[in-house]
């Protein structure tokens, strides 16, 4: 390697004992050989880690929580993963509403910590996903009708760009990367090493429910939740998590900002379909709701997954609830899932060219993974995970950055719908030579397009 240019920070090399745990991900299907990682302490080991991979002609992936779920996003063979993982500071500015938070803090630590300080901000169901990378892909969560997606509440960004310069981003400054960071997807701009937040004064208490139901009772529980979800009070968020049937397991929950006793009305359709084994409604503090809904977790799965993902405009046919049914039933490992949350209220009211997020019409997300623990099972999952996008590719529309599908050829269309060219033309602005590229990355503008990008 040439040295003109240095790597600063903690650096691990494949022959350092931290190797092995370095290249470890969420998901083990997307773990691969890099020459370096380099753990950044601050910003400017973000930026000498830039320049020294332009030198030495280095492939570039930025990694913060290790939670992607395709390959090749945040790690490639022979490449260097700049990993933000190791700057968490948070600054709250309480007067006004306000947190600037480094790149590397996980969901789960940042909204435990603002809501001690009786703060919410939105968060995702798992505790150990990375600020870095669910932020700027959208953030879909349980109180998206009311606070909006996670990028929505953006303000602010310092970015380090494809010349490992530091910039600032915001509503004066870089105002257009401001607009593509805003659900833009992680990977493609630059490396973001902090966020400002707007954040919102934390309810005294929320409800929440739980409903079960036996497994075989799914497609009548889909089709009751799916038309019942999307026109509910916009305060409750809620999903639906069907599992393979070697699991068994169908259930809803929810979250409410409002009283428990409003929540037990608002969900009496859902209780009133099939014959429920469990009904469970209470109301609790924002941090007892947060322990619910994103309970701490290991932050390594011990299944490979393959992941597909999808939005919901009218309400899907009885054939699709029937292509869901028999992916359940086909998928054998046991943590394979079809999961559903609604989508409405402030979510919806941004519009789909305010922001990169382009998705605002919807009436409810849906994603669906196959696990499996041998090397001779994948094939068969991931064949499973595309022949079920094939049959509900009619009745769906878009896809979900944050839940990559490599199977999805014109995934610029399908991640950011019309707003694929514009986000072009800003990769083409600060990223020209397209130095942060990857499978399923925005080309610029004037970038000769190839099968991966046809749009
Ligand atoms: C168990 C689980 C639960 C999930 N739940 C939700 C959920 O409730 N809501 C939701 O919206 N999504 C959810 N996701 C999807 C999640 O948003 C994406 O996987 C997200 O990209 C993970 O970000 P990360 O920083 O943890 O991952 P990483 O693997 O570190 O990075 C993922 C992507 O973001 C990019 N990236 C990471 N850090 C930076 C940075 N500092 N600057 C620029 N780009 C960066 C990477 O290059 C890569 O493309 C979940 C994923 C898992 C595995």
């Amino acid at each position: 390697m040439k040295h003109d240019a240095k790597l600063t920070g903690m650096v691990v090399y494949p022959n350092d004992p931290e190797y092995q745990v370095a290249r470890m991900n969420w998901n083990p299907f997307t773990n691969s050989f890099p020459v370096v990682f380099v753990f950044a302490q601050n910003t400017e080991d973000v930026a000498n880690a830039v320049k020294w991979a332009r030198v030495n002609k280095v492939p570039i992936r930025m990694r913060s929580g290790r939670h992607a779920l395709a390959k090749d996003f945040s790690q490639t063979d022979g490449g260097i993963v700049i990993d933000t993982s190791h700057m968490r500071n948070v600054t709250l500015d309480k007067r006004n509403g306000i947190a600037k938070v480094q790149a590397g803090i996980r969901v789960g630590q940042l909204v435990r910590m603002l809501a001690k300080e009786g703060f919410l901000a939105p968060f995702g169901d798992s505790s150990t996903v990375g600020i870095g990378g669910i932020s700027t892909g959208g953030g879909i969560t349980a109180i998206q009708r009311t606070a909006g997606l996670i990028s929505d509440n953006i303000l602010a960004a310092t970015i380090v760009d494809a010349y490992g310069d530091v910039l600032q981003v915001n509503e004066y400054e870089n105002s257009d990367l401001l607009w593509a960071i805003r659900g833009g997807g992680g990977g493609n701009f630059g490396i973001i090493t902090s966020y400002t937040f707007r954040i919102r004064t934390a309810p005294c208490k929320v409800g929440i429910y739980q409903v079960i139901w036996p497994w075989n009772q799914l497609d009548e529980v889909i089709d009751v939740w799916q038309r019942w979800s999307p026109g509910v009070d916009e305060r409750l968020g809620t999903i639906l998590e069907v599992y393979s049937k070697t699991n068994g397991l169908l259930r809803s929950q929810g979250i409410f900002l409002g009283p428990a006793a409003e929540l037990e009305e608002l969900i009496t359709p859902l209780i009133e379909v099939g014959s429920p084994i469990k009904v469970f409604v209470d109301e609790v503090t924002l941090s007892d709701a947060i322990d619910f809904w994103a309970p701490n977790e290991p932050l390594f799965d011990d299944q490979y997954s393959t992941w597909s993902s999808t939005w919901v405009e009218k309400t899907l046919p009885e054939v699709g609830i029937k292509a869901i049914r028999s992916f359940l039933e086909n998928a054998t490992g046991s943590e394979s899932n079809f999961f559903f949350l609604n989508s409405g209220g402030a979510m919806n009211r941004v519009s789909s060219q305010d922001t990169a997020f382009f998705w605002r019409k919807t009436k409810y997300y849906m994603e669906w993974d196959a696990s499996w623990t041998k090397d001779c099972e994948t094939q068969i999952n991931i064949n499973l995970v595309e022949q079920t996008r094939i049959k509900l590719q009619p009745y769906t529309i878009g896809s979900y950055v944050n839940v990559p599908d490599l199977n999805i050829r014109n995934y610029g269309q399908e991640y950011y719908g019309e707003n694929f060219a514009r986000l072009r033309k800003v990769k083409e602005k600060y990223d020209p030579e397209n130095v942060f590229n990857f499978v399923q990355s925005i080309p610029p503008a004037h970038h000769v397009c190839d099968h991966r990008d046809n749009n």
